[in-house]
């Protein structure tokens, strides 16, 4: 290892946003961190291993990205204000195209979201990366899974199945139309954590997930810790331009897509239950924040989730995932 482990930090870690509630950061046996008085501290950790998570292949300044990014939403879903963050580094061997690549990828986020890397790990072994992500709240004012109550209206921000089509492109060695590919991918390896829509979302949600494993399971998560049921409109669900052009191209028809929408994941959304008399607001703040929401359904006391096409019946999701992908309709 021509780069010394300590030269390795100082030269691709050492930078990004400081923070003045940061006392001490790299270099030291801690970090040592102060967060507002009368805030409680929101901590999130997801770990990123190659040929897993994201193909060995994939640009290191993505992985950078999204390595941070899928701590960042969590953080957005409990409604958090993200603050610094810890990186633990596998590498194979220190290769400085994709170690600047992956400090490139992710100094750019954690600057946009004025995000400090306080410290971590670096090691030797197959590529993994693992972030914990650090963020405050008002004290009793995270959002949580665990609040909604029967009729709220569920909201979901953005649109949904574009990386689960990107991924589901890359599998089967197909080339998407050009406009559509360059779009999907962007979804599948630079995800938008929607801090900004979750911070809001404390003011008039009663509770909310990130979606990073499918719109269903994601919602069958908080359905299960609020002790509620929902029914989810399919027709509704948003589904991009560049979604639809790449389902047309690989064969998908409309109940496909919707599968693949509902049980793809990676999409990085928030999945919110807004009691209707906050809906205008809810839906206000979304588009103010450049960030739109879609109401897909809503809250009932009966338990399950009841999928409904438009013209009432239900619709089963069988088993989750690409082995619909060959699906034809
Ligand atoms: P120690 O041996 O005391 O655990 P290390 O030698 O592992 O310390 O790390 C030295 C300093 O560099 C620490 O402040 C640690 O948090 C930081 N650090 C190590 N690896 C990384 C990394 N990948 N990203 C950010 N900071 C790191
Ligand atoms: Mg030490």
């Amino acid at each position: 290892m021509a780069l010394s482990e300590f030269d390795l930090i100082r030269r691709y870690f050492s930078r990004g946003p400081r923070r003045p509630d940061a006392a001490i950061g790299i270099g030291d046996d801690g970090a040592v961190l102060r967060p507002p008085a009368g805030c409680e501290l929101v901590v999130a950790m997801d770990t990123l291993v190659a040929d897993v998570h994201f193909p060995a292949t994939a640009r290191a300044t993505d992985v950078g990205h999204k390595a941070l990014a899928v701590n960042l939403s969590d953080l957005a879903a409990m409604g958090a204000e993200a603050a610094w963050a810890t990186l633990a580094l596998t590498l194979p061997r220190p290769d400085p195209a994709w170690l600047e690549g992956f400090a490139a990828g992710f100094f750019a986020l954690a600057a946009e979201h004025g995000v400090q890397l306080v410290g971590g790990d670096t090691t030797r072994g197959p590529l993994t990366v693992t972030v914990q992500a650090h963020g405050f709240i008002p004290a009793g004012r995270a959002l949580g899974r665990a609040g909604a109550r029967p009729g709220d209206v569920l909201l979901l921000s953005g649109t949904v199945g574009e990386a689960a089509l990107a991924l589901a492109a890359w599998r089967e060695r197909r080339i998407l139309p050009p406009a559509a590919a360059g779009c999907l991918e962007r979804r599948w390896h630079r995800p938008s954590p929607r801090l900004a829509l979750g911070r809001a979302a404390r003011d008039w949600a009663h509770a909310a997930i990130d979606v990073s494993d499918g719109v269903a399971a994601d919602l069958a998560h908080l359905l299960e810790a609020s002790g509620v049921g929902a029914r989810l409109e399919l027709a509704r669900l948003p589904l991009s331009a560049a979604a639809r052009a790449a389902a047309a191209e690989l064969g998908l028809g409309q109940e496909a897509l919707w599968r693949l929408a509902l049980s793809g994941g990676d999409d990085y959304e928030l999945l919110l239950a807004v009691p209707p008399k906050r809906l205008e607001e809810a839906l206000a703040a979304g588009r103010a924040l450049g960030c739109p929401c879609t109401p897909i359904g809503a809250l009932s006391a009966a338990p399950g989730l009841q999928l409904q096409r438009k013209d009432g019946t239900a619709f089963s999701l069988a088993s989750p995932g690409y082995d619909h992908f060959r699906e034809r309709q």
